[in-house]
């Protein structure tokens, strides 16, 4: 990780620490989902709002660390208005920069701001930290709030 990646990943992590996006609940939710990262204590609880395949609302609530809040914040901004399918290959992408032993080449072109937890990957118990949102995501999608059946 070079010096001036490091520095971009403080002040993003630090700015999206104390000023999260999309923090909050939604009255209209469709998806939801709760994640829990006992390893660190960290909690979120993530709503989304789908129109069709599209994810048009997002939003969550989350106690924790300092990356588990920005991460979530970051995530919020980066899969809104995406459809499931973009959102779901977009966290393919994080978790591979975060684990896999050597990143894709052009994976930062691709997760754009979120590259910068790409040194996270230094430190596994954080790695779980940084996708907790993700893996709550992930849930959220496949979980419908209110599940229709016909049996
Ligand atoms: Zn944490």
């Amino acid at each position: 990780m070079s010096d001036a990646l490091r520095d971009l990943y403080q002040e993003v992590l630090l700015d999206h620490y104390r000023r999260p996006r999309n923090a909050g609940v939604l009255a209209d939710a469709t998806h939801e989902a709760q994640g829990n990262n006992p390893l660190c204590g960290d909690r979120i609880k993530l709503q989304l709002g789908l129109d069709g395949d599209r994810l048009e609302r997002i939003a969550f609530e989350s106690s924790g660390c300092a990356i588990s809040t920005a991460a979530a914040s970051l995530m919020s901004e980066a899969v809104k208005g995406k459809t499931k399918s973009e959102a779901e290959s977009l966290f393919r992408e994080f978790q591979r920069m975060l684990t896999a032993p050597v990143a894709a080449p052009d994976a930062e072109e691709r997760l754009g701001k979120l590259a910068i937890f790409e040194g996270v990957r230094e430190f596994p118990v954080r790695v779980k930290c940084a996708t907790l949102p993700w893996h709550t995501l992930h849930a959220a999608l496949a979980n419908e709030r209110t599940k229709v059946t016909t049996e």
